[in-house]
């Protein structure tokens, strides 16, 4: 289940009240799109120096004369906007969050993972390398920061988010609802932690779409929500929250959030979806250049 953020903004229980405090948008079909965005600073305070020291820093510098100067450092190399081929998935919940109550001997927090350790052999079916937040049930929960930290660092494709609920039905996906400002900031520039996810809303709601589209050609259920779910508005890649809910088919008993195949159905078309994004979104391979990877094994 997915909570409210700190700020209590935007955000509900997406299977308890789907309409309350959340927008639904309708799918697209999907376009070419441009390749424009790049990964932030994030920054929480910046320290400045007083200008009562800086001035005395300056008067008492040494004069320095006919002295060679020094070799200039040698030029950082082009760090890439993001990797297109890396998806960062984040298990929800773990430790002693156990999260809702899935079914009668299943919790939402080892719903997620499983979820996660069935949607990540299907990724890397599409060419995709996985980071995940979580590979099992650790003893202290991460926070959502640390979450966050995580994904942001590697700069992925995407990141997506996993939450399963106990009512509702189908496959909710929400992106953030803040909004995107009215003009792109400069590569570089810092951006407030809690805003690090604004100024790529639009690619977001794009992944929401692709996946959206690849779930529906599924014939799986899918609600598209706006809502803050943490920790959305702090990460600076394209990014969606995903809650599994139970599949109500034509038979009176639902199928639950905690069903492998269920999970392994949305799992498949998840990751198409993906790879439909990384299509029509990312920027072509011979853009990025060649670094090293963020961790061992993984290729930009
Ligand atoms: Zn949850």
């Amino acid at each position: 289940m997915v909570k409210r953020n700190p700020a209590g903004m935007h955000m509900e229980s997406a299977e308890n009240s789907p309409g309350a405090g959340t927008t639904r948008f309708r799918l697209s079909g999907a376009k070419a799109l441009s390749p424009s965005y790049n990964s932030k600073n994030v920054i929480q305070q910046r320290n400045h120096l007083p200008a009562t020291v800086a001035a005395v820093l300056l008067t008492a510098l040494p004069l320095v004369s006919q002295a060679p100067p020094p070799p200039a450092p040698p030029a950082p190399r082009p760090q890439p906007a993001l990797y297109r081929n890396l998806i960062v998935l984040d298990p929800a919940h773990g430790g002693r969050d156990k999260g809702s109550q899935i079914s009668a001997n299943s919790a939402e927090k080892e719903v997620t993972l499983a979820f996660a350790q069935r949607l990540r052999p299907a990724l890397v079916a599409q060419g995709f390398t996985v980071v995940s937040t979580r590979d099992s049930d650790p003893a202290d929960e991460l926070t959502t920061d640390q979450r966050a930290g995580t994904a942001n660092h590697v700069r992925p494709l995407a990141c997506i988010l996993l939450h399963a609920a106990p009512a509702g039905s189908g496959v909710h996906i929400v992106t953030s609802s803040l909004v995107p400002p009215e003009t792109t900031p400069p590569p570089g520039r810092a951006v407030m932690w809690n805003r690090a996810q604004a100024p790529v809303i639009p690619m977001s709601l794009r992944l929401a779409n692709e996946v959206g589209l690849t779930l529906e050609a599924a014939n799986l259920p899918v609600l598209l929500m706006r809502s803050s779910v943490p920790p959305l508005d702090n990460l600076t890649c394209p990014a969606v929250a995903v809650e599994l809910a139970p599949l109500k088919g034509s038979s009176k008993n639902a199928t639950s959030a905690a069903d492998a195949g269920y999970q392994q159905r949305v799992a498949n078309a998840i990751a198409a979806g993906l790879a439909s994004f990384r299509t029509h979104n990312a920027p072509p391979p011979n853009a990025i250049p060649s670094m090293a990877s963020p961790r061992a094994g993984v290729a930009p």
